[in-house]
């Protein structure tokens, strides 16, 4: 097949692909599809464009890289050009917390699952992650959160 796009394109492209596809997020797809849950992903049509949605459970599920979307007490803040990145990870923050809120108003419930529970020296295993997942999905709890065990 002809490759057709130039380098630049091709970065791009890689780039939004790894954006949406990440390998955390699927670990969480396969690990919840093989347990019998059913998903959609995306949907336009909510606040923020949660990455599953599992609307027998009336429930959404973000997973969330723990440096970009700012981690409390976990997520590595940048050393240099600090300003410039604290000012990024500060904004995705308030919309998460503005998206988690119109989601909740809505009558959805919201699951956070960070990084650090999948990648890392706190993370948690896979079975692990998942029984928790599955747990929150069957409970009634309106927000939960997944993370991984913080440093000492
Ligand atoms: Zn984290």
């Amino acid at each position: 097949m002809a490759d057709t796009l130039t380098p630049r394109d091709r970065s791009a492209r890689m780039a939004r692909v790894r954006h949406k596809d990440t390998k955390p997020e699927m670990l969480i797809r396969r690990g919840l599809h093989a347990r019998g849950f059913r998903f959609r992903l995306h949907r336009k049509d909510l606040p923020g464009k949660p990455d599953l949605t599992l609307a027998r459970y009336q429930a959404v599920i973000e997973v969330r890289g723990c440096f970009w979307h700012g981690h409390e007490g976990c997520g590595r803040r940048p050393k240099s050009r600090e300003a410039f990145w604290n000012e990024k990870i500060d904004g995705n923050r308030a919309r998460n917390a503005r998206n988690e809120e119109q989601l909740l108003a809505m009558g959805w419930r919201v699951l956070v699952i960070w990084e650090c529970a999948m990648v890392g020296p706190g993370r948690l295993s896979a079975d692990e992650l998942l029984d928790r997942a599955a747990a929150w999905l069957e409970g009634h709890a309106n927000q939960g959160v997944i993370a991984g065990t913080p440093p000492a």
